[in-house]
């Protein structure tokens, strides 16, 4: 059940307002209540909108040790795969990136529409607030001693007036729009495609991930559970799912596929289809005043290095430990370093991403960049070394 939060017209206090109930946005409305920190999380959304969206699933080991410290592991521990490796085929070759060996620790493979669903069971069986279908929400005064946010439910307006506010609220949300221009550098990187991701009731191609480097295209065949495939192909940008009948979706696949993948795949009716665009985006910093911005408000990376999920609860574990510090300890120093800390992190994830996006996509025209690709590919599969700055990369382990 869900506490009352205000009626109209009265203003409330909590110590953090967390707009978004996103990945971050939960994840740090738990962290702090854990530590004993109010927060009311504002959510644009209904929550069977929420947790029906389809987006990542390959968890760093760091992601699924934030998830038992945030005790919602459960489900993830009895229903995950672990992944010692995946693979990246390329033309006629292929290899192996053992994680295991080469990074010392494995990934796992549990969906963002789960671990969203545990997050917020786990809130709402604690009586935490969430506010589902908040409209028109503002926060303002983040600059000053008194942060608030004002939204509309119902019809009727309200505000919370806080200690701080976290923007968990994605590309699109209201937290960095409010920021005035003169005090955001924004970084933005794009290419002329995007993933067709189709989530299917199929059994998996393998055990594990295959990236591959086909002539007419990218492809990656995903999975979610045994019985169920997430898998993409590189598209131009400007299509549509419309354009994409299941069977000429299995068809590309099955042509961008090494031989081996390609006899063993499964089709089967789509679930869900969609297009997401690869774009890298960085805006600097992630803090203004009492305003903190927290995973894809602040960054957004292409999906090939698995990466956006992971940098999301990342950020949002680095400013639950911040403002833990401020309210047990008194200490500024964490809160103050959040975004030069977040930001490290961000772009040796973007350097990861944009590095094997362009690895491993079609660049139309281009026969120079396909045949640096493949001696790259060659090299990779040659090289301990190489395949090894792949994996590290991969589970997010590097220093
Ligand atoms: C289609 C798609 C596919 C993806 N696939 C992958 C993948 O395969 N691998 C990978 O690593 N990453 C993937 N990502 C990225 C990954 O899902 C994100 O990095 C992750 O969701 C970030 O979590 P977040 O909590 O920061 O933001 P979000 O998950 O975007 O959550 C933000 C929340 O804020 C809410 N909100 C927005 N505006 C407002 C407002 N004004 N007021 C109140 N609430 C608001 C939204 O409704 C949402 O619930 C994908 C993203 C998309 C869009």
């Amino acid at each position: 059940m869900t506490r009352r939060v205000c009626d109209a017209g009265e203003v409330v206090r909590a110590q953090v307002v967390i707009i978004g109930a996103g990945p971050a946005g939960l994840l740090l409305s738990q962290l702090l209540h854990l530590a004993g920190i109010d927060t009311i999380v504002l959510e644009r959304r209904s929550r069977t909108y929420v947790e029906a969206r389809v987006r990542a699933g390959v968890l760093e080991p760091g992601t699924v040790e934030l998830l038992k410290r945030a005790e919602v592991s459960q489900r993830m521990e009895r229903d995950a795969l672990t992944h010692d490796g995946f693979r990246i085929a390329f033309g006629s070759g292929s290899t192996r990136i053992d994680l295991r060996s080469l990074a010392g620790a494995p990934v796992t493979v549990y969906g963002q529409t789960e671990i969203t669903q545990d997050l917020i069971a786990a809130r709402l069986s604690l009586n935490g607030a969430i506010v589902f279908e908040a409209e028109e929400v503002v926060p303002l005064d983040f600059s000053g001693a008194k942060p608030r946010v004002t939204y509309r439910k119902d019809g009727r307006s309200h505000e919370i007036a806080c200690d701080f506010i976290a923007g968990c609220d994605g590309s699109h949300g209201v937290s960095r729009a409010c920021v005035p221009a003169e005090a955001i550098s924004l970084y933005e990187h794009a290419v002329p495609f995007g993933w067709l991701g189709v989530l299917s009731d199929t059994p998996p191609v393998g055990h594990e991930l295959i990236y591959s480097r086909g002539e007419r295209g990218f492809a990656l065949c995903s999975m979610r559970s045994p019985a169920r495939s997430r898998t993409y192909v590189q598209v131009p940008v400007s299509d549509s799912p419309e354009q994409w009948p299941d069977q000429r979706f299995w068809d590309e696949l099955r042509r961008r596929l090494p031989k081996d993948a390609a006899e063993a795949l499964i089709t089967g009716p789509s679930l869900e289809k969609s297009i997401a665009p690869l774009r890298s985006f960085v805006a600097e910093p992630m803090r203004f005043g009492g305003l903190f911005l927290a995973g894809d408000a602040a960054h957004i990376v292409p999906p090939t290095g698995a990466k956006g999920l992971n940098l999301a609860v990342s950020d949002a574990a680095s400013l639950a430990d911040a403002l833990i510090a401020h309210y047990r300890h008194g200490e500024r120093r964490p809160l103050d370093t959040y975004s030069e800390s977040c930001l490290k992190r961000v772009w040796r994830a973007v350097r990861f991403s944009w590095w094997f996006t362009g690895l491993t996509h079609r660049f139309d025209e281009d026969a120079f960049t396909a045949k640096l690709q493949l001696a790259e590919l060659e090299y990779i599969a040659a090289s301990r070394a190489a395949s090894t700055m792949v994996a590290e990369n991969y589970i997010g382990r590097v220093k």
